[in-house]
């Protein structure tokens, strides 16, 4: 066939970096099953950056711990780039919402980890990655500290940088600044974007923060809960790149308080 003529690929060729089909969740507890999510169905396609809002207990971290292969759910199908999820894959960061430190480890050691975990050895290219992530999450000079010695906040940005240093094709970040002060925060949010423009990378962004959602994200998935289900999938109406003018635009107002009304709406 003419080159011309070839159909050309279309998004029907390159499968969602993310998918769930009727996904359901049920836990067995000691007071009996509590139902965690019931008949989740969205798509992220590659390179997305969707941020999921929701109240607390509608399931976000479940939803997350599945898409990492952490849990099985208990009904309906997920996949990763077109494939089942049957356990963790090398190719997915994950930002828990609790730094998850080796305590015996140094700051730059605890970044390199996951390296040494999946190939075995560290070169000195990686520590130098290491210590340039370090010093963009603002921990130039606590390289060789112990986690125990930083601040809550110090270590959540250690954390960040681990899952960063991977360079994973799909970023999973559950409430990831929250134990950030406010101007922290705001800057952490800036440079993940940057770091995202420059490494494109499907990132699912959990958070509690409606304007760091609209900021940061392509789109805003808002959950219900109990069972927890996605009751808003919304395309955020902004332009990119997106910095502190953002924080000023009309447009991110109102659609924040139309995300905020939807959350009050759930919550009465
Ligand atoms: P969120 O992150 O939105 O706050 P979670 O996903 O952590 O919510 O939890 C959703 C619901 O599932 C909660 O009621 C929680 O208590 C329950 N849950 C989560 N994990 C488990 C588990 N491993 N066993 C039993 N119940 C769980
Ligand atoms: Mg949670």
């Amino acid at each position: 066939m003419p080159a011309d003529l070839a159909p050309a690929p279309g998004p029907a060729a390159t499968p969602a970096s993310i998918r769930f089909d009727r996904v359901g969740q049920i836990f067995d507890t000691e007071t009996g099953p509590l139902e965690a999510l019931r008949d989740v169905t969205f798509a992220i396609d590659r390179h997305e950056f969707v941020a999921v809002l929701g109240p607390s207990g509608c399931g976000k971290s479940t939803l997350l711990r599945i898409i990492a292969g952490l849990i099985a759910p208990t009904a309906g199908q997920v996949e990763v780039f077109g494939l089942p999820v049957t356990r963790p894959r090398d190719d997915i960061g994950i930002v828990f919402q609790k730094p998850t430190l080796l305590p015996w480890a140094n700051v730059e050691d605890n970044v390199v980890f996951p390296i040494r975990h999946t190939r075995g050895r560290v070169g000195s290219a990686d520590r130098e990655r290491a210590r340039k992530l370090l010093s963009m999450v603002g921990l130039e000079g606590f390289e060789r500290r112990l986690p125990d010695e930083l601040s809550g906040g110090m270590q959540q940005r250690v954390g960040i940088a681990r899952a960063l240093l991977m360079d994973p094709d799909i970023l999973l970040m559950d409430e990831p600044f929250s134990a950030l002060d406010a101007l922290t925060r705001e800057e952490m949010g800036f440079e993940l974007l940057r770091i995202w423009e420059a490494r494109p990378k499907t990132v699912l962004f959990i958070t509690h923060s409606i304007s760091e959602a609209v900021l940061l994200a392509d789109r805003v998935l808002v959950m219900g809960a109990r069972p927890g289900t996605i009751v808003e999938d919304d395309i955020v109406p902004l332009p990119r790149p997106r910095g502190l003018e953002t924080t000023k635009n009309a447009v991110m107002h109102d659609f924040a308080g139309h995300l905020r009304s939807l959350l009050l709406k759930r919550a009465a």
